[in-house]
């Protein structure tokens, strides 16, 4: 396809294949997302499941690379740390290598996902990829590994089909998208490509923008004591209070700000206190006590600017009370340290991409501005533009995820129409 009318055009006869191709083997996608959910591949735990995502790339005829990310990746920029050695948790790619002379792309998934827990939350086994009236109930059925299926359908159906493209595709699969990004961060570094798409779930439209994220600890110290004697002791969680509140007035002044990909969303930044812990004895006088939060901030924000903010607003909050100012709170950042990325939506390959979607859903690709973050930046960063497009469903990282088994096919055919276009097809 060439030019911007959607209507009027030929679809080339090796792209109305793969559709039929991609129709035909419509349970076999399922039942790879299936057992892809079955890899319980939280924190920590990715190995065994990158270990198949390789071995699929392999039987599909691309060269694997399989590698442990370095740990000094820790210490560079937009980097973090989520506490848990890169050692037996590799980052997966398949390079399926043109025959010359077109474009190249980059697919990439993750295929961490969140905890289920509580678990007594759930009506569905978050492991078992039950099946209910056309929806695939499990953790990550959604987020994301339908996407990593799809991506790993992608160069198994064409090699079926016997269709070579031009330009070489590349198809990642990354560890700590939930938690650091440093999987896609190591991947932005290692492969270079004319465009990046993130199969991440988006219901068929387009993630044009998302905020940064931050991770930070305060610590606050207090002095034990007995509480029968509890005025010889500070109390560390009153002495957090005033820090909360410092918190609260942030939230409600970042959201003050605007971003243009971000009107007409409702309370777009969140500094969210995720979790509180002190004190471990009701006849004690907490001696220690600490908030662990998130921040979102707008794109073109740095991490240091927003790091001022948050220090700036917990001395101003320490300055009204005498221990405070003695013993200043401690902030402490880990995990996600990251800013935010856009791609416009005139970019050539998302005008493809939504040319595409049009074609076959008959309405435009609509696009959207995350108030989470996700992988995308890190390609932007490194100049590949990168949005994400895919599959619908709802609930990610809450109780009774699920992906819409409906929206899966017509996301792939999309997919793998602007992944030939782009790439471009060897006649045969
Ligand atoms: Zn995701």
């Amino acid at each position: 396809m060439t030019g911007t009318n959607t209507t009027d055009f030929d679809v080339h006869p090796a792209i109305d294949r793969l559709w039929r191709e991609i129709e035909n083997r419509e349970d076999e996608l399922n039942q790879l997302i299936a057992n892809l959910v079955w890899y319980q591949s939280v924190l920590g735990s990715e190995a065994d499941v990158q270990h198949f995502v390789a071995g699929h790339l392999q039987l599909s005829g691309l060269e694997t690379d399989v590698w442990d990310i370095e740990e000094s990746l820790k210490e560079l920029p937009e980097s973090g740390d989520s506490g848990v050695p890169f050692e037996g948790r590799p980052n997966v790619a398949g390079i399926q290598r043109g025959a010359g002379g077109g474009r190249s792309l980059i697919v990439n998934g993750h295929v961490d996902v969140v905890s289920p827990e509580p678990l007594d939350n759930w009506t569905y086994d978050p492991w078992a990829a039950e099946v209910v009236e056309n929806r695939m109930y499990g953790r990550g059925a959604l987020d994301m590994k339908a996407g990593v299926a799809i991506n790993l359908m992608l160069p198994r159906w064409l090699r079926d089909v016997g269709i070579q493209t031009r330009g070489d595709i590349v198809i990642q699969s990354v560890i700590e998208e939930e938690c650091t990004g440093n999987g896609a961060l190591d991947m932005s570094r290692r492969y270079q490509a004319d465009a990046a798409i993130i199969t991440e779930p988006t219901g068929g439209s387009f993630t044009q923008a998302h905020v940064g994220v931050m991770w930070f600890k305060i610590r606050v110290k207090g002095r034990s004591a007995h509480a029968a004697v509890a005025p010889t002791g500070v109390n560390a969680i009153s002495k957090m209070v005033p820090i909360i509140r410092a918190l609260e007035d942030l939230d409600r002044e970042l959201n003050e700000g605007s971003h243009p990909s971000f009107e007409g969303i409702d309370h777009p930044i969140n500094l969210n206190i995720g979790v509180m812990s002190s004190g471990d004895w009701p006849s004690t006088v907490p001696g220690m006590a600490e908030l662990d939060c998130r921040v979102s901030f707008y794109p073109g924000k740095t991490v240091e600017e927003m790091r001022s903010e948050i220090e700036q607003a917990v001395r101003h909050a320490s300055q009204t009370d005498n221990w405070l100012q003695e013993n200043p709170p401690e902030v402490v950042y880990h995990g996600f340290q990251s800013g935010g990325s856009t791609v416009s939506m005139d970019e050539p390959h998302v005008q493809l991409l939504g040319s595409w979607h049009q074609y076959l859903n008959g309405s435009a690709m609509a696009p959207r501005s995350g108030t989470g973050t996700n992988d995308m930046r890190y390609f932007n960063f490194a100049g590949i533009p990168c949005g994400c497009y895919g599959p619908g469903g709802a609930g990610p990282h809450a109780a009774d995820e699920y992906l819409d088994l409906s929206t899966v096919v017509p996301t792939a055919k999309v997919l793998a129409a602007f992944m030939l276009d782009w790439c471009g097809i060897v006649d045969e």
